[in-house]
Formats: C-alpha cells, sequence, structure tokens
C-alpha cells in the first residue's frame, strides 16, 4: 500500500491517480458497473471489462471488495 499517493491518503476525495493501482480499485468500488454486479450477485459483462483492466477478473474482484469495505462503499 502506497502512502506516496495523495488520493490515497484521503479516501474521501474522489481523486483518482493514473497510473495508482489503489486508485483504479477505488474508481471501479464506486462506479456504477459495481454496484449493478452487487444487485446481480454476479459478475456483470461491464464490471469484468473494468476488472480485466487491471488484472486477473476474479483476483482483482476479491481487490475491489477490499477496498469497497475501506471506503464505506
Ligand atoms: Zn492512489
Amino acid at each position: 500500500m502506497s502512502v506516496n499517493c495523495e488520493a490515497c491518503s484521503d479516501l474521501r476525495s474522489g481523486i483518482v491517480i493514473a497510473g495508482c493501482r489503489r486508485c483504479a480499485l477505488r474508481s471501479i468500488a464506486r462506479s456504477p458497473e459495481y454496484f449493478a454486479s452487487l444487485k446481480a450477485c454476479k459478475l456483470t459483462p461491464a464490471y469484468m471489462a473494468r476488472l480485466q483492466t487491471l488484472g486477473v477478473v476474479e483476483q482483482v474482484h476479491e481487490e475491489v471488495k477490499a477496498v469497497a469495505k475501506e471506503i464505506g462503499a
């Protein structure tokens, strides 16, 4: 976990720094695609497309869930 990222040190800022993985995870955890996927109780194609930008879908999904918990989403 990087504390050098300004946006990551202020989780409520809503700022996303390009190239910062935690910022990217956070932006997904706040996205309509994430909420739609939660509602559907499955990984929706649109959500999976976002996960794929960060790596292996299932693995990134776990990371997003952890981040979502952190930011209270
Ligand atoms: Zn960051």
